[in-house]
């Protein structure tokens, strides 16, 4: 048995984590104990490193089956900028180098290979597969083998065979689908020995679920964007043509957005698909088409503008959000006339059986909708877990929107902005700070040369009227006073500029102008997220990007959000202090450790350090305990 400490240390050395996830360690340790596995982990359980860690305990290969071939390639870049020894084989790869990366295989040279379910029935494949030494095998995705599943491949039944090639290796099967009849599926068709089954629970802690009355969902969507203008979101659509109008209507109004719908050339699909993945546009308009194969850690937010036809789609669909373990939002627009569309669809199915079943799961999906009490444990319910507690904290109906809210920053921006304006000698209305905030570039504001404010434009991820009301709050509770002129110029009080010196916190009643706040703005007040030194965020992301780019990488092989704003928090500039960042890895200290160092060090010359109250980030998921 291979021991806990070394387990620990295998996984910072190499992952950069201090901390297995809720099972892992569990998973890992049977799994090297030669037992046969069945782990269940939702998305963003950290299913991945269940059979990445263990692959390098052993000696000798691990074999990946996978179905999804973008995402091999993707793993496997993470896997490299770790410094492990990974590589894969499918239709993608050119001869040539498929020729090197099975010579290295006969060399022994990798610890992991990933293969698509096909390559393994090609002739020749397995007498080779028997030379290289395999270890263990691990079957990702392995619902794929259940007709039961949602996404059956019929290659996968083919898998079992291997066990008659193999007979004495270890196998790892790992999906997020929950249901008994497909567990019971993927045991019986691997012919799983005797397998120790983890399922975690399928709660996903850092996740907002919020429901608004669907009313002007073109206003809606874009308002929503403009408040999470630089995070990354999906929004999904039922059809192809909503996704191509929001797609328009996003980049009309000067976001950077895509469509993705199954009515696009498969170029155009890639393509936009991985700009999104690289961060080269922030949204996603898509239909159901999207997400199978997306590993994208942070994604900010999921909002949907139709109806899901059922909610283990939402699940889904809301489940791309958030694997990072960062908060983040999942914001569905509905209407009573949208399941009109939907039975109207429904009434016209041939098959009854079909027609029944679908018409039930509109229903709970439309009850999910309507639903007055937490819609956490009501999706909970749905998957036969039960939650511990009877308010979340955390879905429109558990949180009370009247609360106060942490507003700080945005107060000494506004009071800021005021101040310079004052100061550059012509006292103005609220109205036109808000301009000024909001980066306008109207006739006052250029006259009065008030876009070379230093203030001018850091409001962008508010819309004018929370700024507005802000002012308006800031009034009431003595900060600002309105001149009695009849102008109504506005200016700091005594207690405001004692803030702004002594950066005093300051709470308002939360204010919500679509009726939406930003996951940002949350993350602030809630617990799991990591405040940090957002300027120095924002300098260290531009820098991941370059190095990224420069790699033809997405950027989170190279850092998550979670390091970065570690690291934005922290401000390490040591090799110790360094590696001390949740996700940082020997190789990652090596290859990166310097130039982020030099960037920091840059940042503090110039800029103050900044002290955080202790960080409530956790990561995620709690566990309900071995089946
Ligand atoms: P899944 O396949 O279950 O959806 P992944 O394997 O893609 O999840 O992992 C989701 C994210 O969680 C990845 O960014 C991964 O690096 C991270 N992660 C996995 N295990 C840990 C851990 N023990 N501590 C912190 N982050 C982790
Ligand atoms: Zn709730």
């Amino acid at each position: 048995m291979v021991p806990q400490t070394q387990l620990l240390q295998s996984l910072k050395a190499v992952f950069g984590y201090d901390v297995f996830r809720p099972l892992q360690s569990e998973i890992i340790e049977s799994s090297l104990d030669g037992q046969d596995v069945l782990a269940i982990l939702p998305t963003g359980g950290g299913k991945s490193l269940c059979y990445q860690l263990p692959a390098l305990q052993r000696e000798g290969l691990t074999l990946v089956v996978s179905p999804l071939i973008a995402l091999m390639k993707d793993q496997v870049d993470q896997l490299q900028a770790s410094g492990v020894a990974a590589t894969f084989l499918n239709s993608s790869v050119r001869a040539g180098e498929a020729r090197a990366r099975l010579e290295g295989l006969e060399r022994g040279e990798y610890k992991l290979l990933y293969l698509a379910p096909e390559r393994l029935f090609l002739p020749d494949f397995m007498e080779k597969v028997k030379r290289w030494k395999v270890a263990a095998l691990a079957i990702d995705e392995a619902h794929c083998i259940s007709e039961w599943g949602h996404d059956f491949r019929p290659e996968y039944r083919q898998l079992a065979t291997i066990r008659e090639h193999l007979p004495e290796i270890p196998v790892i099967a790992l999906t997020a689908t929950a249901t008994d009849r497909v567990q019971k599926d993927i045991m019986e068709q691997l012919h799983l020995k005797e397998p120790a089954r983890y399922v975690a629970s399928f709660n996903r802690p850092n996740l907002t679920y919020r429901v608004l009355p669907k009313q002007r969902p073109r206003r809606q969507v874009l308002d929503y964007v403009s408040r999470n203008r630089n995070v990354s979101g999906i929004v999904y659509c039922q059809s192809r043509k909503a996704v191509e109008d929001y797609a328009a209507a996003l980049q009309e109004a000067g976001h950077k957005a895509l469509p993705y719908h199954a009515g696009l050339s498969q170029a155009d699909r890639a393509y936009n698909q991985e700009a999104f993945i690289r961060d080269d546009v922030q949204v996603i308009c898509a239909t159901i088409a999207f997400g199978m194969g997306i590993n994208k850690p942070n994604v900010r937010y999921v909002l949907h503008a139709d109806l899901p036809k059922n909610i283990e789609s939402y699940y889904q669909e809301t489940g791309r959000a958030g694997r990072d373990g960062l908060p983040s939002e999942c914001l569905l627009l509905f209407s009573a006339g949208d399941i009109v569309k939907y039975q109207h669809f429904i009434d016209q199915m041939e098959d009854e059986q079909a027609a029944r079943i679908a018409r039930q799961q509109l229903r709970q999906m439309a009850d999910f909708a309507e639903f007055a009490n937490c819609r956490r444990s009501a999706l909970l319910r749905y998957f036969g877990e039960r939650s511990a507690e009877a308010n979340c904290g955390s879905c429109d109906n558990c949180l009370d929107d009247s609360e106060e809210a942490d507003v700080t920053i945005e107060c000494q921006k506004l009071l800021s902005c005021i101040f310079r304006i004052n100061k550059a000698g012509y006292p103005m209305g609220l109205n036109h700070a808000v301009d000024v905030l909001r980066g306008s570039e109207n006739a006052k504001v250029l006259d009065k040369g008030h876009d070379k404010l230093t203030t001018h434009g850091i409001g962008m991820e508010h819309p004018a009227d929370y700024w507005r009301v802000l002012g308006k709050q800031l009034i009431q509770a003595g900060y600002l006073s309105l001149s009695d002129d009849g102008y109504q110029t506005v200016e700091l009080t005594t207690q405001a500029l004692k803030a702004l010196k002594e950066r005093t916190a300051i709470r308002m009643k939360r204010i919500e102008t679509a009726a939406v706040a930003s996951p940002a703005a949350r993350s602030r007040s809630k617990a799991t997220g990591i405040e940090c030194d957002e300027g120095l965020f924002e300098v260290l992301r531009g820098m991941r990007k370059e190095l990224a780019d420069g790699r033809g990488v997405p950027p989170y092989v190279i850092f998550g959000d979670v390091a970065l704003r570690q690291m934005a928090r922290r401000y390490p500039r040591t090799d110790s202090e360094f590696l001390a960042i949740p996700g940082v890895g020997q190789q990652k200290l090596r290859q990166f450790g310097g130039q982020f160092i030099q960037v920091i060090e840059e940042w503090l010359a110039e800029n103050d350090p900044r002290d955080f109250e202790p960080s409530g980030f956790l990561d995620p998921a709690p566990v309900r305990k071995r089946a």
